[in-house]
C-alpha cells in the first residue's frame, strides 16, 4: 500500500487547499485520491466517488473541484465542517471488491480523521460499513431516519423548502398551490421532491431520459411526462434541476421561461457568468450548494447521532440563509450565485462560529 501528497499547484482548479493525497493498493487494484480543502470550520466530510475517469488528470480536476464545493456548502449550511471529497478510479459496476474498500478504509484512517467519507456516485451504503471495518471516519452508515442511510429524500426536503422560499420571494406567492414546477430528473432526489410538490398542490411536469423513473413518477405521484428536450423551456413558474451538472448553459438558457430555477443538482450552471445573465433577465437562481445539502446536514447527524428532528429543524433553517442571499442580491443587484460564494466564504474564513454540534462530540 501507497500514500502519498501531492503538489498540485500548477493545476487550475487548485484553490489552496490544505492537502491532496494519491492512494494505491496493488493487491486490491485501488487508485484513489483524497482532497482535503479547508478544515477551518470541522473535518472534512464529503463523499467518496467511484467512476471510470478516463485518465488521471481528470479524476484529480474532479477531487479538487468537488472537494472545494464541499467546503462552500457545509460553511453556508452552518455545519462545524469542512470540505473533502475522495475519487476512486474505476467503473463501479465492475471493478469494486471488499478488498479495495477495506483498502480504502485503511488509506483514510491514516489521516487521523482529518477527513471524513461517505457514499456517493458509485458508491453506497454497503461500500460505507465495508471502509468502516478499518476506520472510524465513515458517515452515512447509522440511519437517523427510515430513509436507511440514503441522504436523498432529506435532500429532497430541503430543495422543496428552498423552492418554496424563492417562489414566496420572487412570486409573492406564500404557498405553492397551483404553482407550476418543471422536473428535470426524477432519480431518487427529483423523485421525492416531485412528491412533495404534488402534496402541496403543485402542478409538476418532468422528464427523465430514463423512461421507468418517468412511468414512476407519472403512475405514484399523476405528475405530467414532458420531453426530455423541452423541459427546460416549458412556461412554468420553476424551472428545477434535479439531474446532471450544466443544466443552464448557452444552449438553454434563452429558451428558460421560468422565472425561478431551484432544483437539487450539482453545478447547475455552465459558468458564474450565466448566473449573471440570470439576475440580468430577471429569473431568481437558487444557488445549488445552498438549496440541496439537506444530504450533508442527515449524514451530519448520522455521525453525531442526533435525530430526525434535528435533522428537519437544521434543514428549514438553510431557507433563512437563503432568504439573506436573495436579499443581499437585489439589494446589491448581483447574482445569486457571486453572494452565495462569498457569504460561505466568509463564514469559512473565520474560526468555527457554528451552532451545530461539533464532530468530537460525535459517537
Ligand atoms: P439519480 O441518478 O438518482 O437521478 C438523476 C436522474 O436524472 C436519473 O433518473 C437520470 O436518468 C436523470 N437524468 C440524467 N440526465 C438527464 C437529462 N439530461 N435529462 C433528464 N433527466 C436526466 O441522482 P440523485 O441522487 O437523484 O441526484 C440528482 C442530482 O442531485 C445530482 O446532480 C446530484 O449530484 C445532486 N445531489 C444529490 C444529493 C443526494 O442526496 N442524492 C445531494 C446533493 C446533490
Amino acid at each position: 500500500m501507497e500514500i502519498r501528497s501531492l503538489d498540485l499547484g500548477a493545476y487550475a482548479d487548485f484553490d489552496a487547499h490544505e492537502r491532496v493525497v494519491e492512494c494505491r493498493d496493488g493487491a486490491s487494484g485501488l487508485h484513489a485520491l483524497i482532497a482535503i480543502h479547508n478544515t477551518n470550520l470541522g473535518p472534512a466530510l464529503g463523499g467518496c466517488r467511484m467512476w471510470p475517469y478516463a485518465d488521471r488528470e481528470e479524476a484529480v480536476r474532479d477531487v479538487l473541484r468537488l472537494s472545494r464545493g464541499m467546503t462552500y456548502k457545509s460553511a453556508l449550511a452552518r455545519l462545524a465542517l469542512g470540505g473533502g471529497k475522495a475519487v476512486i478510479i474505476g467503473n463501479p459496476h465492475q471493478d469494486k471488491s471488499r478488498e479495495m474498500f477495506l483498502a480504502m478504509g485503511k488509506f483514510i484512517d491514516a489521516l487521523g480523521g482529518e477527513y471524513i467519507t461517505a457514499e456517493d456516485s458509485g458508491t453506497s451504503v454497503p461500500d460505507m460499513q465495508v471502509i468502516r471495518e478499518r476506520t472510524a471516519h465513515a458517515a452515512g452508515i447509522s440511519a437517523v431516519s427510515e430513509h436507511g442511510g440514503d441522504p436523498s429524500p432529506t435532500t429532497a426536503f430541503g430543495t422543496f423548502i428552498g423552492l418554496r422560499k424563492a417562489v414566496d420571494f420572487h412570486l409573492g406567492r406564500r404557498d405553492l398551490a397551483g404553482v407550476r414546477v418543471a422536473v428535470q430528473g426524477v432519480g431518487n432526489v427529483g423523485y421525492h421532491l416531485a412528491r412533495q410538490l404534488v402534496e402541496a398542490g403543485a402542478e409538476v411536469h418532468v422528464a427523465d431520459i430514463h423512461a421507468g423513473n418517468v412511468d414512476r413518477a407519472v403512475d405514484d405521484l399523476g405528475v405530467t411526462a414532458v420531453p426530455v428536450d423541452q423541459v427546460h423551456a416549458l412556461d412554468v413558474d420553476v424551472f428545477s434541476p434535479c439531474a446532471m451538472g450544466g443544466a443552464i448553459n448557452d444552449q438553454t438558457l434563452p429558451g428558460l421561461r421560468a422565472k425561478v430555477v431551484a432544483g437539487a443538482a450539482n453545478n447547475q450552471l455552465a459558468s458564474a457568468g450565466h448566473g449573471d445573465e440570470l439576475h440580468r433577465r430577471g429569473i431568481l437562481y437558487v444557488p445549488d450548494y445552498a438549496v440541496n445539502a439537506g444530504g450533508i446536514i442527515d449524514i451530519y447527524y448520522q455521525h453525531c447521532g442526533g435525530n430526525y428532528d434535528d435533522v428537519r429543524q437544521h434543514v428549514e433553517s438553510t431557507a433563512d440563509t437563503l432568504l439573506e442571499v436573495f436579499r443581499r442580491a437585489r439589494e446589491e443587484n448581483r447574482s445569486t450565485c457571486r453572494v452565495a460564494d462569498e457569504l460561505a466564504e466568509e463564514r469559512f474564513s473565520r474560526p468555527n462560529s457554528s451552532p451545530a454540534p461539533s464532530l468530537s462530540e460525535a459517537g
